[in-house]
């Protein structure tokens, strides 16, 4: 199973990817998680890349594909994966697809989670302050200023594979401001795997 999940920051997509992974038994590939821990363990990339994702854009589609196609040539990835965070551009999902294209491959549902960018942007802001008042976890790039950065990079270079994935008949959109539990269910329908998680 070869599943893209898109939608802006904050719409659940890290939340449903490891629904999906459960069940599939495929890995949760989410080029966010990758490129914070090159952050984390200061390595080359993680240098060139710091500034920008703590300023909420997008870093060069060279460095994340290349990332990307090391990561799906690993064994765990044969039969499948659940992508979150990638591609983000058209420049990605077109050097992705043929990446695909050459191995004989071919995603089966790109997922969008719908939501509405107002309702995520408070709910995100609110989260992050009450997570730093009980002395948990914040990531560093979920502030006020830095989400608006990262919606506008949505906006501007992701929305557009939506359209994209449209054309090719492979786009399932789910409402993803309902409650967790809800959209789950509304992702396994979508993806013609209709059963109740309820
Ligand atoms: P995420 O965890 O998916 O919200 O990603 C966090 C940050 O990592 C983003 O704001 C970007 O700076 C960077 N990033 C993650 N995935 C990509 C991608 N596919 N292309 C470019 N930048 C990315």
């Amino acid at each position: 199973m070869r599943i893209v999940l898109v939608g802006p920051p904050g719409a659940g997509k890290g939340t449903q990817a490891r629904r999906l992974v459960e069940e599939y038994g495929v890995p949760h590939l989410s080029t966010g998680d990758m490129l914070r821990a090159a952050v984390e363990a200061e390595t080359g990339i993680g240098r060139k890349v710091k500034e920008t994702m703590a300023n909420g854009g997008l870093v060069p589609d060279q460095l994340v594909i290349a990332a990307v196609i090391e990561r799906i040539s690993q064994a765990d990835a044969a039969r499948g994966f659940v992508l979150d965070g990638f591609p983000r551009t058209m420049a990605q999902a077109v050097s992705f697809d043929d990446l695909l294209d050459t191995e004989g491959l071919a995603l089966d549902h790109v997922v969008e989670l719908k939501a509405d960018q107002n309702v995520l942007l408070d709910r995100i802001v609110t989260r992050a302050r009450e997570a730093r008042e009980q002395g948990g976890a914040v990531r560093p790039d979920d502030n006020h200023e830095t989400l608006k950065a990262r919606i506008h990079a949505y906006n501007e270079q992701t929305a557009p594979l939506v359209d994209y994935y449209r054309s090719r008949n492979i786009l399932r959109s789910v409402d993803g401001l309902q409650p967790v539990e809800v959209v789950a269910s509304d992702v396994f329908r979508a993806i013609g795997q209709g059963r109740s998680v309820i």
